[in-house]
């Protein structure tokens, strides 16, 4: 039989949990989690030498000497790639600018483009769930994309566009400093591991090994993208055990 927080973690992520007649208990439903708002940095200075490395094409030259203010509205005015034409607004991201644990996934869909915040459609709420069942909320992380525009039709990113906009990114993890990074789905997860490997194996791989993000000693911990699992009820329990490794780091940290 399940303890109750184990339940709790399952039903939020919508796991069927099958209970004998005779032993099903009364549960309180999971409460609904605030969306955080931006906060401002205040705990750690601007590095201006870094351990990340930056890769510089043409007009982000700069990138890896800006602080948030000027990163920000670097990349509100961004037309480095041809997404720009088609935004409604770049998604720059969101949380805690001191997080420990950086949640990054591929790119602006639909409603986050409208409303200029990462993951606030539907895989967003299951992200949510996710959160919740690690104890966690939004303001505790700091969330990002790999891309800060929407692709057309949500396709995947192109070379080029990865290319374009990642020094943003990596900027926001030098300035950042996290201590763990969750990669959400393979775009992800194949920009921060540097592999082409499919999902699972990169899964796998880094749930075995400390794999760390450009030799920083930063530990990338990949798992399935919300959007996915919205579609793969079979993997939400391989989610579900991501999650329970993740809540076992940042119990060992003390993050
Ligand atoms: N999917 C992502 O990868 N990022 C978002 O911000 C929203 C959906």
């Amino acid at each position: 039989m399940l303890n109750q927080l184990q339940q709790d973690y399952l039903r939020t992520m919508d796991i069927d949990i099958w209970v004998r007649q005779e032993l099903i208990v009364e549960t309180q439903p999971p409460q609904p989690i605030s969306i955080a708002k931006p906060i401002k940095p205040t705990r750690r200075p601007i590095p201006t030498t870094s351990p990340f490395p930056s890769i510089s094409p043409s007009n982000t030259s700069q990138v890896d000497q800006v602080g948030w203010e000027q990163l920000h509205a670097q990349v509100a005015q961004c037309t480095n790639c041809a997404l720009h034409q088609s935004r409604t607004q770049a998604v720059f991201g969101v949380g805690n600018p001191n997080a420990d644990i950086l949640f990054i996934g591929e790119a602006p869909g639909a409603d986050e483009d409208r409303q200029g915040e990462p993951f606030v459609g539907r895989a967003g709420q299951l992200l949510n769930k996710m959160l919740y069942a690690i104890q966690l909320q939004r303001d505790d992380i700091y969330i990002a994309n790999i891309l800060k525009c929407r692709p057309p039709d949500n396709r995947n990113p192109t070379a080029d566009e990865k290319l374009c906009c990642t020094p943003y990114l990596k900027r926001q993890i030098a300035l950042i400093q996290p201590k763990v990074i969750i990669a959400l789905g393979r775009v992800a997860a194949t920009f921060l591991l540097e592999s082409d490997k499919a999902m699972g194996a990169l899964r796998n791989t880094s749930r075995k090994q400390s794999v760390s993000y450009a030799d920083t000693g930063v530990r990338v911990l990949a798992t399935y993208h919300p959007a996915y699992l919205l579609r793969s009820n079979l993997q939400k329990r391989k989610a579900w055990e991501d999650l329970q490794l993740i809540k076992q780091i940042i119990t060992e940290q003390g993050l």
